[in-house]
């Protein structure tokens, strides 16, 4: 019999992690095997089950949390899964990786610390696994447009187009995936290092997609290999789904140096490496002194891939000020505060020493040894009001590899698909598409990072679901499958 009062007597737990120093040895996931399910009982057993769950409205998928936190806290695993994967297409990717909006939202982080819903969900998701509760479904009708259904092909892998693929071939339609890249995943595939998300759990995601229909075309560039009108003309429905990876520049001197990169091309190489591609990647940090300039989730991928090709030092410029170590005033309960985090990359740092973590450091230069290649990064105090760099506080730092990880602008402008297909892009740069995610030509909708901008996994499912049940619609004059979000809906905020 759960304890309805736990949330007094039992403390927050979090999942543990392997040593620091020796997770660095491998590119294995960081956390410890097995200790995952003794600790989440006590969790689920923590929620207050609270009239009105914030938690699950700070889900953009709807999560079902407190119903699964007490079927887990009743041990009933069986009906916690089937409650799960009715919101969420992928919990094994979101109860990795999700920064977990839902838990800074838990009523009990108002004045304590919430309960680990993102480990129950993960708990959740792997016993599912385990169990073969989370085996293909097959539509039950037939696809090749019999019944109303009809052919849709969806451009891109990443989270959002996966989902979307997903939903449409199990309400019975004919769906094929188009990506470019050699393998199907997105980001997950070759953003995300293994260290936080190991592959065979994606191809384990894939490999259920093609059991239930979904076919996939891999290294096919569309808008190039194949015309966007041509593509249109051969399908009775289109998803965009081709993310936001245009990154950001940094307009400096010597930014054309040889040994400045792209984070997303020394993470994508990093990852090309564990897929057994190359012996070594052609961008390594081995050896040789980091500086990465950035401060998000991209920067600390970069920071944990450094460490485990053993460079000699890695030292990350973030042009922001250290965040406040608990919620500032501006960002009262249940938004998601932006505060300082430690993640498990920074953690390896520090147990290695391998260099400071700057903020307020705006990064002036790059400086040529005498092979013509990087030498040094010059950076100085950021000013609080614009970010400008403070005359009279340069410093030098010695480098031999530059990443650069300040963010993403948006779709890549130069992909002819958007003409091909009349895809306009609004002022933020995104794809532009109503709030039912369609686009003003006749059907072709936008789901996920290329219609919201770079943004979480979480968000990308989302829009996969919502935008399939879009398509379903469309193709059909009614739908059964859910919607989550509208296109225009966004994290909570004050
Ligand atoms: C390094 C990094 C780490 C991140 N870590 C996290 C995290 O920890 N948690 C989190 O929630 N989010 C994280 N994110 C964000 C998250 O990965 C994205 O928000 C999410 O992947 C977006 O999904 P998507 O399907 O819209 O696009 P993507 O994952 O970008 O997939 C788009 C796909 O479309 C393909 N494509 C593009 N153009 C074409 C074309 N013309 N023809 C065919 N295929 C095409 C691309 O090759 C790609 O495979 C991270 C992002 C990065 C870069
Ligand atoms: S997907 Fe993210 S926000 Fe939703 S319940 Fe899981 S951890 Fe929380």
């Amino acid at each position: 019999m759960a304890d309805r009062m736990a949330f007094l007597t039992t403390p927050r737990a979090e999942r543990a992690r392997r040593d620091a120093r020796q997770r660095l040895e491998d590119r294995r996931e960081v956390y410890r095997p097995g200790e995952l399910l003794p600790l989440v009982g006590g969790q689920a057993e923590r929620c207050m089950d609270c009239g009105l769950p914030f938690c699950h409205s700070a889900c953009p998928l709807g999560n079902l949390v407190p119903e699964w936190n007490r079927l887990v806290a009743a041990e009933d695993w069986r009906a916690a899964a089937d409650r799960l994967l009715a919101t969420n297409n992928f919990p094994e990717f979101t109860g990795r990786l999700c920064p977990a909006p839902c838990e800074s939202a838990c009523v009990l982080a108002i004045d304590g610390a919430a309960v680990a819903i993102k480990n129950v969900e993960l708990a959740i998701a792997d016993r599912a696994w385990a169990e073969g509760w989370d085996g293909p479904r097959p539509a039950e009708q037939g696809g090749g447009g019999q019944g109303g259904r009809g052919r849709v092909a969806v451009i891109g892998s990443g989270p959002a187009g996966l989902a979307a693929a997903q939903q449409l071939t199990r309400a019975g339609h004919d769906t094929t995936v188009y990506e470019r890249a050699d393998r199907p995943g997105g980001l997950l595939r070759y953003g995300i290092p293994p260290f936080r998300l190991e592959k065979h759990r994606l191809e384990r995601r894939l490999d259920q997609l093609r059991a239930e229909g979904t076919t996939f075309c891999t290294g096919v560039w569309i808008g190039r290999d194949v015309a966007g009108e041509e593509l249109r003309a051969g399908y009775d429905a289109l998803v965009v789904a081709v993310g936001a990876t245009a990154c950001r520049e940094l307009p400096v001197p010597g930014r054309e140096l040889p040994g400045v990169h792209p984070a997303m091309d020394y993470l994508t190489w990093a990852n090309r490496v564990d897929e057994g591609d190359c012996p070594v990647s052609p961008v390594s940090a081995e050896g040789r002194h980091v500086v990465i300039v950035g401060g998000g989730d991209t920067a600390a991928d970069c920071l944990g891939t450094a460490l485990r090709q053993h460079a000699a030092s890695v030292t990350q410029l973030d042009i922001n000020p250290r965040p406040p170590e608990h919620r500032a005033p501006g960002q009262p309960w249940p938004v998601h505060p932006k505060v300082y985090r430690e993640t498990t990359s920074h953690e390896e740092s520090g147990a290695v020493a391998a260099g400071p973590r700057l903020f307020a450091a705006a990064t002036v230069g790059f400086e040529p040894g005498p092979d013509g290649r990087l030498a040094a990064v010059r950076f100085a105090e950021a000013e609080p009001a614009d970010r400008s760099p403070r005359t009279g506080t340069e410093q030098r730092l010695p480098a031999q590899l530059a990443l650069l990880a300040l963010g993403f602008t948006g779709p890549e402008p130069d992909q002819r698909l958007f003409a091909q297909l009349g895809l306009a892009t609004g002022p933020e740069g995104t794809l532009a598409r109503d709030d039912g995610f369609a686009t003003t030509t006749e059907g072709v909708f936008v789901a996920g990072d290329a219609g919201r901008g770079q943004s979480l996994i979480v968000w990308a499912i989302a829009e996969g679901r919502a935008a399939a049940a879009a398509v379903d619609r469309y193709l059909r004059g009614c739908t059964e499958l859910p919607a989550p979000i509208r296109a225009s809906a966004r994290a909570l905020t004050v």
